[in-house]
Order: C-alpha cells, then sequence, then structure tokens
C-alpha cells in the first residue's frame, strides 16, 4: 500500500463541534495505526462563512486531545499551503482544465433567472435541477454559441463554473463503511465549482487539495455522501486515482432522535464542543467542565467504533493499536453523557494520589485554602472513590477544611434526641484523653466505650457525625477526625452541642 496520508478538514466557521473532534479522531487514529500522515488542511473558501478565532480553535482542540498534526499551516510540509485561501491560485487551471475537456462550462444565470427557473418548475410539480434535462434552456456556455459567450466574459460579465453532469448515467463506488453504491446522474445537479468572487467551492478545492496533496484515504462525516458521487466523477474527469472513502455515521442525541447539534449541549446541559468557546455566543467545553483530555478522547473513539470486545478503557496508544475502519459502525451512535461522566470517573480513579492531590490543590488555592500536598494525598484517598472530577474533591471535603456553621434540620429533627448533648460531651471527655488519634487507635476506644455504657451505636455515630461534618455526608468518620486532628475534634464537638441545644 502507498503511504497512508489522511487529512481532517474543517471549515473555520465557529467552534469544533464534538462530531468534528471524532472524525479527526478517526484519522489520527488511523495515520498512527499504519504508519500514516495525519494532516490538517483548512477549508476556507466560503469567505462570507469564516468566523474569527476559529483556526485557532481547532488547533488548540486537537493538542488538548493530545493529536499531533504532521501537516499543517502551523505545522509547514511538503504539500502546503494547508489554508485553502493562500492556495487559491491553484484552482482555476483545473476549472479551466475541466471546461477546455467538456466536462464543465460557464454559466452565466442571475440569481434572479434561477428563481423564475424553480417557481417554474415548481408550478409544474416538479424540483428544479440544473442540469442536462435544462441546461440547454439556459444561460451558459452550452445554450449560448461560442461568439455570444466568449463576448460575455471579454464584457466581465458575472458567471460560475459548473461541472456538466452526464446524463442518465449509472455511476458505481464504493464507501468502505457503506459498500457498494450506484447513483444515477439525473438525480444529480451541475455543481457550481468555481464561483464568481474568484474562488473554488468546496467540491473543487477539495478534489484538487486531495489529489494534489497525495491523500490516501478520504475519513470524513455522512453528510459528505451525497457529493460522493460528483466527486467520484470529478477524479474520472481529471483522470485521477481517487482515495478510499470511508463515510463516518452521525452522533446522535441522546434520546436517539436525530443529530446532536450545536444547540442541543445549552439545551440539555452536557457540552457539545471540546473547549470553552469565548467569543459572541458563548458555549461550555469538555476541558472547562473538568475532563481529562484522555477521558473526553477514549469516549468519543467508542462512539461509533468498537474494538469487538468488552473493554471500554483503552489509552491513546491502545486505540491507535485497537483501531480499524472496518469496525466503525453504519448506524449513528448516541451520544450519552452519563457515560462521559464514567469515562472521566474510571480515569479519575487511575490517578495517582500524588497526581490528584496536586490537581486538588489548585482548586483548594482558588478557595484561599493551602494545605501540605501530603496531608492532601491522604485526603483525596479518603473521597477518591465518590469523585467523578476534581471539583468533586471539594465538594466531598469541603469539612475538613473548616468548621460546619449549620447544621442540617432534618437530621436534627431525627437525631437529636435529650440525652444526646450529654452523651457527646462524654464523648469528647473521652476523645480528649486519647494521645494516639489514627483512625486504628480511636474507633477501638470510642466503640468499647459505647458498649460498655449500653449506647445505641447508630444514635452516637450519627450526632456525632453531625457535630462534625454538619450534616450525614462524608467518609468513615475516624478517618475524617484523625485528619482534621484532636484539637479541632473537641472544638467541633464543643460548638455543635452549644449551637444545637441553644
Ligand atoms: N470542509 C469540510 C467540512 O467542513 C470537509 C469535508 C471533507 O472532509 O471532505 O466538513
Amino acid at each position: 500500500m502507498a503511504q497512508v496520508r489522511v487529512r481532517f478538514a474543517p471549515s473555520p466557521t465557529g467552534p469544533l463541534h464534538i462530531g468534528g473532534v471524532r472524525t479527526a479522531l478517526y484519522n489520527y487514529l488511523f495515520a498512527k495505526k499504519n504508519n500514516g500522515v495525519f494532516i490538517l488542511r483548512i477549508e476556507d473558501t466560503d469567505q462570507a462563512r469564516f468566523v474569527e478565532g476559529a483556526e485557532e480553535y481547532i488547533m488548540e482542540s486537537l493538542e488538548w486531545c493530545g493529536m499531533k498534526v504532521d501537516e499543517g499551516i502551523r505545522e509547514g510540509g511538503a504539500y502546503g499551503p494547508y489554508r485553502q485561501s493562500d492556495r487559491q491560485a491553484i484552482y482555476r487551471q483545473y476549472a479551466d482544465m475541466l471546461v477546455e475537456k467538456g466536462d464543465a462550462y460557464y454559466a452565466f444565470d442571475t440569481p434572479e433567472q434561477l428563481e423564475i427557473m424553480r417557481g417554474e418548475s415548481e408550478k409544474e410539480g416538479k424540483t428544479f435541477i440544473y442540469n442536462a434535462s435544462v441546461r440547454e434552456k439556459l444561460n451558459n456556455s452550452i445554450s449560448l454559441n461560442k461568439p455570444e459567450w466568449e463576448e460575455k466574459l471579454r464584457k466581465g460579465e458575472a458567471y460560475v463554473i459548473r461541472y456538466r453532469m452526464p446524463a442518465d448515467q449509472e455511476i458505481h463506488f464504493d464507501d468502505i463503511i457503506r459498500g457498494h453504491i450506484v447513483v444515477n446522474t439525473s438525480t444529480l445537479d451541475d455543481k457550481v465549482l468555481f464561483k464568481s468572487d474568484g474562488m473554488p467551492t468546496y467540491h473543487l478545492a477539495n478534489i484538487v487539495d486531495d489529489h494534489l496533496m497525495k491523500i490516501s484515504h478520504v475519513i470524513r462525516g455522512e453528510e459528505w455522501l451525497p457529493s460522493l458521487p460528483l466527486h467520484f466523477m470529478l477524479y474520472r474527469s481529471f483522470g485521477w486515482d481517487p482515495p478510499l472513502f470511508s463515510h463516518l455515521p452521525l452522533l446522535l442525541k441522546p434520546d436517539g432522535k436525530g443529530k446532536l447539534s450545536k444547540r442541543d449541549g445549552d439545551k440539555m446541559g452536557f457540552p457539545v464542543f471540546p473547549l470553552y468557546w469565548p467569543y459572541g455566543e458563548t458555549a461550555k467545553g469538555y476541558r472547562e467542565d473538568g475532563y481529562y483530555p484522555e477521558a473526553f478522547v477514549n469516549m468519543l473513539a467508542l462512539l461509533g467504533w468498537n474494538p469487538g470486545t468488552e473493554q471500554e478503557l483503552f489509552s491513546i496508544k491502545e486505540l491507535i493499536e485497537a483501531f480499524s475502519i472496518d469496525r466503525v459502525g453504519k448506524s449513528g451512535s448516541r451520544f450519552d453523557p452519563d457515560k462521559a461522566k464514567w469515562f472521566n470517573h474510571q480515569y479519575l480513579q487511575k490517578r495517582s494520589n500524588n497526581q490528584l492531590a496536586i490537581e486538588f490543590r489548585e482548586l483548594l488555592r482558588s478557595h484561599g485554602i493551602f494545605v501540605d500536598i501530603v496531608e492532601l494525598e491522604s485526603l483525596v484517598a479518603l473521597v477518591k472513590e465518590r469523585a467523578s472530577f476534581v471539583k468533586d474533591l471539594w465538594e466531598q471535603t469541603d469539612f475538613f477544611f473548616k468548621a460546619p456553621d449549620t447544621y442540617d434540620p432534618e437530621v436534627i429533627k431525627k437525631r437529636w434526641k435529650e440525652e444526646t448533648a450529654g452523651q457527646l460531651n462524654e464523648l469528647k471527655a473521652l476523645l480528649e484523653k486519647i494521645d494516639d488519634f489514627s483512625s486504628a487507635s480511636t474507633e477501638p476506644v470510642v466503640k468499647d466505650w459505647i458498649e460498655k455504657k449500653g449506647y445505641n451505636i447508630g444514635a452516637i455515630m450519627n450526632a456525632f457525625r453531625l457535630v462534625i461534618v454538619g450534616a450525614s455526608r462524608g467518609p468513615h468518620m475516624f478517618d475524617i477526625i484523625e485528619w482534621i486532628g484532636k484539637e479541632e475534634t473537641l472544638r467541633r464537638i464543643e460548638k455543635g452541642v452549644s449551637i444545637i441545644t441553644r
């Protein structure tokens, strides 16, 4: 096989949707698996849709996900430039080549004329398709004679160059995921290849660039499947070998009803973009929501591809090893925000206590809390099981850093009895006498005392938790008091009893 060269070819029209990130990822995995080259090409021929900041956003997203670009606008490469607007001078000659061959032609129809034609077809109950069925009746270099259209060109009349789709022909082509496809050309229109603004359209630029950049495989979203017959025809007209095509299935909304759209995130409360988008209508990102890039990438990889085993957790290296296009499905994959969280939970559990403590320390600093890293390691170990994100660690541990100011009234109502204050004062006296405040040392002493006194263990422990934590939550009680220490434990019992009994 010739060298594998694949490209991710986004248009910089806004933030990159996670469906786009998945397309990039499959290209990346396929390239790396086959010792190939991963190219980033910016397709910005549609200047009207260009959005400032989108190009940087795309590159930053790939970088965050760990997809290193081999050739691109920043990296350079032997087949550059990699931004289509910088390649403008290249395309015209290819459009001319097709005109010369008779596979493309000049069309002078104004938008108003086309509108009229559309209206007339509608009246007859037909859809207007600009192709062999009507082109002779329209205003172009096929219907007009040569001196006429040459005169128009000379006078500088506005025109586009259209592909001359042959009439009533069956075209056969293949897609790695979809298999063999047959389309009759009479259903296709004479697509514009070159616009009056001197820019190629997506179709022409895309085919010319894939050819010049020696792209071996095109892996892209399903929305481009309808363009595939035209693309095959263009390769045929140019006399070039087409690359192999794979059209990826759609990402669906969590309820499976329709395509996951850019707006769904806001509506359903989860991000649909990898990073926060700061311009205009801002949007949430996975990075800022606290996802690890490894977890995000792992989750995305499995939305459409399956390894054929039960394995769900894959490092990027393992993904590269396991990936194959054959195992990408045809049907859409439903996006599941809970599963995304599950992945992050798994990756957080895999982190060492030291790594987590370092990450957590950053967050604590923003709360004005400064704690020694070794102490944080022991704290993180107590609660990490319940956390899916670093920010959850804070929700699980806030009471470690400061005594409660309020006490859950529900718990008081249910647990606080006549005798509770007295019992907690006894407990305080008992703890005061213990020097070794480790969990292993305090637990048996306290339990012994409860048993000897014939107290109800549930009642004591719940009240104890209430004065230490302020509510009925948190890890093992004796682990908590070990971490906050003897002085603080005694202070909290005293404070709690006095406030609750007031
Ligand atoms: N520029 C197209 C897009 O934005 C690329 C389609 C393709 O990969 O051919 O999706």
